[in-house]
């Protein structure tokens, strides 16, 4: 073992302590041991095994490659063991980490009884002792490994690996290869683990942190730490090539409101419905990043083209938001149809039939100039002087404006224009690029919270349907009604099945439960039949894209239209109202009244 490396049975048995806490500051505290006694030059190789990767997800390092028909067989291989007792053993442990586990112990002891145990202690475990080093560097080989004779190639790279791992250390080998590592420990962690053991500041993990950001490679980050203390880390800059953390924005929608958080004045742009795409040039060289960091350049070579011809700097980093369009007309396409040009292998062919527009809205870097904490008027000036505008690729259409009358009517418009809403930021002194964080210098204005149903409604859970599929035997939909009080009865208006997050599904039976009855309530006037019928008790906030007329509910049913009742298309959970009860739920009558405005103003627009 070089001095610069570090036995990997120290990383298996700090995975081992790490898999027995969630706590995070305990976590912490065994990470920032393990990184204290961790040599510099393989600082960043032991961060990677943390996170379960071999690099950053935007270096697009291969996939592994290793499913669990070839893990088995390197399994087999390494302990010489017939492949049907790796899959005996699987079934009754139901993990392979823990299965080669047991094996290598095994293995160890077929061992010691044979050379005998004075013998082995002579030999120094007779062994070659793994490091880290040597684990990644050969998962590195296992992952780019490619083509003819690369199963064989990964089998005994797999096997070899393992034949020299102690017991625990192929445990996690097998576990990393599987991608179930599941050691609890996300970026914050080991940014704060950093901080605390090569800190020495208060201030040291906001430093870190901002270097993270600005350049989203923890491995190089903590090697940068190490090696040259934090305080190097001040003069990170963004760097062609490695992506930058998004900026993200909170979202409101009242206007006034909005231009009181960004300030009084704001800069509003349409909010387009694409794909973000962060975009580096370095020469002739481009770079897409995805709002999650993926490298996507191979999606859009129309994209690279627009790039290469259309921004004038030598080395940039500029963001925009990629979106389909209508070649022809220009109108802008939903992202939907975006999404088709993703689904596509032939990439050429996608191109032709989902051919797309960039609006720019942000520029990061330009020829060594690091613009994030510039100014957002100061930014925008910077990316009109570097972009050579064409038909496709151009500034995202915006006004300045401290008046929320005006905003209101930009916000319509870039929704007849086929945008989701606009984007409104602030443009004072102090309005950065916040790297990385969501704060309310950016403020998105969409247009589900201002759909042609402007207001929500409160809506009483009458009945439920089981899910299917994943929630099979679940309530995953809800009947909901409107409260007349006149009849003093409940009259359903939709089936909700939207909006809910895993967490309200997973609690629905637990919510429900006292409300079960066998049969319909004697005040639920319901057309439906639904699987399971409750008290109406529970009141939910509603939003929909807009009534309608339907058959199928009694909510108003006739007054309108004969034979049919008011409806809500698409409608969506928001959340529970605790605070109201089902007499405060919206009335039958308030929501004639909303579909009668929602028909003027229809005729109106007309
Ligand atoms: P978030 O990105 O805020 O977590 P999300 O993924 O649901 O939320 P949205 O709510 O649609 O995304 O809003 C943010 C996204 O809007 C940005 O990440 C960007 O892709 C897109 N966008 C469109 N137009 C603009 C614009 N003019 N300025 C900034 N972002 C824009």
């Amino acid at each position: 073992m070089e001095s610069a490396d570090i036995p990997f049975s120290i990383i298996a048995e700090t995975f081992e302590s790490l898999e027995r806490v969630t706590a995070r500051t305990q976590l912490t505290v065994i990470l920032v041991k393990l990184f204290k006694r961790t040599p510099p030059s393989v600082i960043d190789k032991v961060v990677y095994l943390i996170q379960g990767k071999l690099g950053p997800d935007w270096k697009e390092i291969p996939e592994l490659g290793v499913g669990e028909k070839l893990l088995i067989t390197a399994i087999a291989m390494a302990y010489k063991v017939p492949e049907s007792k790796v899959e005996s053993l699987y079934k009754s442990l139901g993990d392979l980490g823990s299965v080669a586990e047991r094996l290598a112990r095994e293995a160890e002891a077929r061992k010691k009884s044979k050379k005998g145990a004075g013998l082995l202690a002579f030999m120094g475990g007779g062994e070659e002792e793994l490091t880290v080093s040597k684990v990644f560097n050969t998962l590195y080989r296992v992952a780019t490994a490619q083509g003819e004779g690369s199963r064989e190639l990964k089998i005994k790279l797999v096997s070899g690996l393992l034949s020299d791992a102690k017991p625990l250390e192929a445990k996690y080998i097998v576990r990393f290869i599987q991608g179930k590592l599941r050691l609890g420990v996300g970026d914050a962690t080991i940014l704060d683990a950093l901080a605390v053991a090569f800190g020495g500041s208060a201030q040291a993990r906001s430093i870190i942190e901002r270097a993270y950001n600005l350049q989203a490679d923890l491995g190089t980050i903590a090697r940068i730490v190490v090696e040259h203390g934090v305080d190097a880390l001040k003069d990170v800059k963004p760097k062609v090539g490695v992506p930058i953390r998004p900026m993200l924005a909170e979202r409101h929608n009242d206007p006034v409101e909005i231009l009181r958080k960004v300030g009084g004045k704001g800069l509003v742009e349409y909010k387009y419905d694409g794909e973000r795409g962060q975009i580096h040039k370095d020469g002739d060289r481009i770079y897409i990043f995805s709002r999650r960091l993926e490298n996507i350049t191979h999606m859009y070579p129309d994209v690279v083209d627009m790039a290469r011809r259309g921004i004038k700097a030598e080395k940039a980093i500029v963001e925009g938001e990629i979106v389909a369009i209508d070649p022809d007309t220009m109108e802008l396409k939903p992202f939907q149809e975006l999404m088709k040009r993703k689904r596509k292998h032939q990439i050429h062919k996608a191109m032709r039939e989902v051919p797309v527009a960039v609006f720019l809205f942000d520029a990061l870097y330009v020829d060594g100039e690091d613009l994030t904490l510039k100014p957002l008027p100061e930014r925008r000036k910077r990316l009109e002087s570097i972009i050579i505008p064409s038909e496709t690729w151009s500034i995202a259409t915006n006004i300045v404006t401290s008046d929320p009358d005006e905003l209101y009517k930009f916000f319509l418009k870039a929704i007849e224009e086929g945008a989701e809403g606009v984007m409104v930021k602030a443009i004072h002194e102090k309005s950065i690029y916040q790297a990385g964080a969501r704060g309310w210098l950016w403020i998105k204005f969409k247009r589900d919270y201002k759909s042609e149903m402007i207001d929500t409604v409160d809506l009483v859970a009458v009945g439920g349907f089981y899910g299917r599929g994943r929630r099979g035997g679940k309530i995953g939909t809800l009947l909901m009604a409107a409260y007349d009080p006149d009849t003093d009865t409940f009259k359903t208006v939709c089936k909700v099945g939207s909006g809910f997050t895993d967490e309200d599904l997973d609690r629905m039976e637990e919510i429900f439960k006292p409300y079960i009855i066998p049969h319909k309530h004697p005040r639920v006037d319901s057309a439906i039949e639904a699987d399971v019928w409750f008290v109406p008790a529970k009141v939910a906030e509603i939003i929909g894209a807009e009534l309608t007329l339907s058959p199928m509910h009694t909510c108003c049913l006739g007054a309108v239209r004969p034979g049919a009742g008011i409806s809500i298309r698409f409608p969506r959970f928001i959340r529970w109202r605790d605070d109201k009860k089902p007499e405060d739920a919206t009335t039958t009558k308030e929501l004639l009244e909303m579909y009668r405005r929602q028909l003027r103003k229809i005729e109106e627009q007309a």
